[in-house]
């Protein structure tokens, strides 16, 4: 099981403002379209929320509530921008993310890490971006969002399915998501004026008086929510491949390809915080015969020394026929990084190389992807030269 975590910037575009504009800290910020043409707010500071401004509302009723507002016309590119820096910090905790908007997103993290995690992102996205981020934790994505409402601004909280009595079911029936104002009307009309009474009449009454709507909405009271995350990065695979000028026939060059390949793979699969459980060795002969070899891994993997053992293996067992014109090397199986198998072998080993690998990969984005490779990929390179 996944703990799942809703992170959401609070008036995300009023706080870059505030962030951005140090003299408007404190104050009543309003993002939003120009009054003159029926502007809408978009975004407005907890300021200006005390005033009785809201989301959505027309700029000029936000103007008459609250006169003395700093007023801003939206400025998205400088926005989207932030989001991208903000989504960085979310990946670095795991690749598992939906992205619900510009300033929200579903996250899965491994099971019990749930608040330790949500802590970890509001004090990087605090410390690094300077934005206050309201995270919700629970067990699916419902909790999280009901959790998350609960925590704003700038909190974190979480509602596990045994807390939905006490803490969702005194709520109003309108703060059910799904539940809008036409919906709360209907429910209000058959005396259902809080969660917790929608949820303690029956599913069948529910389906009855409101079809299928009525029994997601019952599920739904009950905390129940089996909604997976749509994923922004459904990485089913990675793979790299090379074609040649010059159709192979040197063995020793092919492995060195293959290295040279691993590596790749293993930089883009720790880039992306995921391990492998199978590698899969491609080959194409000059007759464009292709060939394709697998082999599942006892322990999954992100080692650029590990793939490489395998997809050497598969070459030199399959005894495919040079000249080779392309060479490619795919990993699959996918599964976060910090997913812990059982380990066969000795942890201290296996913690010296992943250092290795952290500081080859650091050196890689400082310097560029070319600066570091195994020594047999470099004497490929200089028997090039030659
Ligand atoms: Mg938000």
């Amino acid at each position: 099981m996944k703990d799942i975590l809703l992170c959401d910037l609070d008036a995300f575009f009023a706080s870059v403002e505030q962030r951005d504009h140090p003299e408007y800290r404190g104050r009543p910020v309003i993002v939003g379209g120009n009054p003159e043409a029926r502007g809408v707010v978009s975004a407005c500071s907890y300021e200006a929320r005390r005033y009785g401004v809201r989301s959505a509302m027309p700029m000029k009723k936000a103007l008459r509530l609250c006169p003395q507002a700093v007023v801003l016309p939206v400025d998205m590119p400088r926005y989207k921008q932030v989001s991208r820096k903000v989504f960085a910090v979310f990946e670095r905790f795991t690749p598992e993310i939906e992205q619900v908007s510009i300033d929200e997103a579903y996250l899965a993290v491994p099971g019990g890490r749930g608040m330790e995690t949500a802590r970890e992102i509001r004090r990087a996205v605090r410390e690094e971006l300077d934005l206050p981020l309201s995270v919700g934790v629970s067990a699916n994505k419902l909790l999280a969002k009901m959790a998350c409402e609960l925590a704003k601004p700038d909190g974190l909280k979480a509602v596990w399915p045994q807390d939905v009595p006490e803490i969702i079911w005194p709520l109003p029936v309108n703060k059910l998501p799904g539940v809008g104002p036409k919906t709360e009307e209907l429910l209000k009309k058959i005396g259902i004026f809080t969660i917790g009474h929608l949820a303690n009449r029956t599913e069948r009454e529910m389906t009855t008086k409101l079809g299928s709507y009525g029994k997601e909405l019952y599920l739904l009271a009950n905390g129940i929510d089996d909604r997976p995350l749509e994923l922004i990065h459904e990485v089913k695979s990675i793979g790299r491949e090379i074609t040649f000028d010059r159709d192979k026939t040197d063995p020793q060059e092919i492995l060195a390809v293959l290295a040279f390949l691993s590596e790749e793979v293993g930089y883009r699969l720790r880039s992306k915080r995921l391990k492998c459980q199978s590698v899969t060795l491609k080959i194409r002969r000059e007759d464009f015969s292709t060939f394709t070899r697998s082999r599942t891994i006892r322990e999954a993997t992100d080692s650029d020394g590990d793939i490489y053992r395998v997809a050497k293996e598969l070459f030199e067992q399959s005894k495919i026929a040079p000249p080779w014109r392309l060479v490619g090397v795919q990993v699959s199986g996918l599964l976060p990084a910090d997913f812990r198998q059982l380990s066969l072998l000795g942890d201290a080993g296996r913690e010296k190389e992943e250092k290795l690998l952290r500081a080859v990969d650091g050196l890689r984005r400082k310097y560029g992807k070319g600066v570091v490779h195994r020594a047999v990929v470099l004497k490929r390179q200089t028997r090039n030269v030659k």
